[in-house]
């Protein structure tokens, strides 16, 4: 498996820290009800207000002694939904910074016109620039009832028009999705890497608080996968993407506080581990098999 760490330290030769900011940006599907999932700070719960430069300072008193340098990761909303002349001002305030050495922006697929792409292929060419894109799942009926707003083709575009521009995608795809089965899910990973996606987020569904999900959950029709079954499945998951992308993540993050279900993903080390355990047995019994 190849980590998002590692991967860096080759590119750089020094471990790099992502500092979690807020672009002021806003997300064109909040007025479609947005995804079921979404929190009230459009999925960027690690962040706070201000300007670039105050929250790079900020950011980097919490997390400097993780890293020797500095990757500016706009997690907010759509990182790209907003003005060409204000995209261009917040990225480089960011790139200002002579210890930011890397770009990391989040976006939906719909938000990828002619205009951002020149943009983005600019700063492809400035940094090591890399775009967060959601796809989270393949089957048509999981995408809508989750109200993704978007389709596998959309995914499928926006894909070829960034790797047309050399730019790199991580892309991210959520486990235990209402209606979602392992066989989804492995096809939505089969789709990530036909897409050559250079990296990937697995991320488990949890139920946050003031989400469309917390609603389904609170009256009994969404219930959150147990963890042995989101070990069977991620697993699954990660021995297919092998070495072939770079994992960023496997599993989610709750903001704590505001978590309802399920309690499991509280606890990242076991979740980790267990999956690291499942996956080096999964690799055995495929090479055993393949021996036969
Ligand atoms: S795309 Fe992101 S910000 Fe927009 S509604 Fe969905 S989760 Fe929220």
């Amino acid at each position: 498996m190849r980590g998002l760490a590692a991967e860096l330290k080759k590119e750089f030769g020094f471990r790099l820290v992502k500092l979690p900011l807020d672009g002021g940006f806003s997300c064109p599907h909040l007025e479609s009800g947005g995804c079921l999932y979404c929190s009230q700070k459009g999925s960027g719960d690690f962040t706070s207000p201000g300007s670039i430069k105050d929250q790079l300072a900020l950011q980097k008193k919490r997390l400097a002694h993780k890293g020797e340098g500095f990757i500016a990761y706009f997690q907010n909303f759509s990182g790209t939904f907003a003005p060409l002349d204000y995209l261009r001002r917040v990225y480089y305030e960011a790139l200002d910074d002579k210890e930011v050495l890397a770009l990391a922006i989040a976006t939906r697929v719909d938000c990828l016109g002619e205009g951002v792409l020149e943009l983005l292929e600019e700063l492809n060419e400035r940094t090591f620039l890399w775009i967060e894109l959601g796809f989270q799942n393949i089957n048509p009926s999981v995408m809508e009832a989750v109200n993704l707003g978007y389709t596998e083709q959309d995914y499928r575009i926006a894909m070829k028009n960034l790797r047309k521009r050399n730019i790199r995608v991580v892309s991210h795809m959520i486990i235990g999705l209402p209606g979602s089965s392992l066989e989804d899910e492995l096809a939505t990973a089969r789709a990530i890497l036909d897409e050559a996606s250079w990296g990937v987020k697995i991320h488990s569904l949890y139920v946050q608080e003031g989400t469309g999900l917390a609603e389904l959950y609170k009256k009994g029709n969404y219930i959150p996968l147990e963890f042995d079954d989101y070990i069977r499945r991620a697993s699954r998951v990660a021995q297919l993407f092998g070495d072939k992308v770079v994992i960023h993540r496997l599993t989610g993050d709750p903001p704590r506080g505001q978590l309802l279900a399920p309690d499991w993903v509280l606890d990242k080390r076991r979740v980790l581990g267990t999956l690291q355990k499942e996956l080096a047995r999964l690799n055995k019994e495929m090479l055993k098999k393949e021996n036969e």
